[in-house]
């Protein structure tokens, strides 16, 4: 299978390398946060390269290497200029033209996207709520119909609740799988950033929450931050 990429590419046209490439960017692109369609982009071309030439190879392996960490949180300041440095290397050091389009859009993409980086970055937030390390998971207690199907799929046992009661998760445990998102038919696992609505502090009685509106004047006052 190796040998017959390797072949592949060695042999296509400029013309189809380009649309490989941009094609795989294109489904990507269908991913609201720029910084996850990066760390994408990169896993996939890396996938799909011949690895004949190390830069390629090994450039873009760093490349989805970094970005992931990104994307989990884990992004150190240096990562920006990690990033340009690779995918100028791509351009110019690429065996064959598979390397230098790659490198050309991960270019690209770091200069329209430097705001979105460094939020994930120094503010580990992700505004698209795309990342999931980068934000909270709560459960909206207006729409929690009690089922318990979050509490037994969560593997770290975050979710407090009981039979026909409003489940509340303990964001000091959480570790942000998403898994209850998945099972919850109700969706009431909700995804937010930094501010949290105010919410039940332990289990209570499905339906019985009362829903503050802005009109209540309640809302404001109590929203709290989740510790960052
Ligand atoms: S959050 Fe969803 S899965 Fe969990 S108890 Fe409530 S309705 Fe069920
Ligand atoms: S996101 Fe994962 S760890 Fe967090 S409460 Fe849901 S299932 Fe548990």
């Amino acid at each position: 299978m190796e040998s017959k990429i390797r072949k592949q590419w060695k042999m296509a046209s400029l013309d189809e390398i380009k649309r490989f490439v941009l094609s795989s960017f294109t489904e990507v692109k269908k991913n609201p946060c720029p910084v996850d369609q990066l760390r994408r982009f990169t896993d996939h071309t890396r996938r799909n390269s011949c690895g004949e030439c190390v830069i390629c190879r090994e450039g873009l392996l760093q490349l989805a290497v970094v970005t992931e960490s990104i994307t989990q949180g884990l992004g150190r300041e240096q990562d920006v200029e990690i990033i340009k440095d690779i995918s100028a290397d791509l351009v110019l050091g690429s065996g064959c033209d598979y390397g230098k389009e790659v490198g050309r859009i991960v270019s690209q993409r770091i200069a329209e996207n430097a705001e979105d980086l460094t939020r994930h970055i120094k503010r580990k937030r992700c505004d698209t709520l795309v990342c999931n390390k980068l934000l909270t998971f709560y459960v909206a207690p207006e729409t929690c119909t009690g089922c318990s199907k979050c509490v037994d799929i969560c593997p770290v046992s975050a979710i407090a609740g009981g039979d026909r009661l409003i489940h509340v998760i303990d964001v000091s445990l959480c570790n942000r799988c998403g898994a209850c998102e998945d099972v919850c038919d109700d969706k009431a696992i909700i995804r937010a950033g930094a501010v949290l609505p105010k919410l039940p502090e332990a289990p209570i009685p499905a339906g019985s929450f009362q829903v503050e509106t802005e009109a209540s004047g309640l809302m404001s006052r109590k929203r709290r931050r989740k510790s960052e």
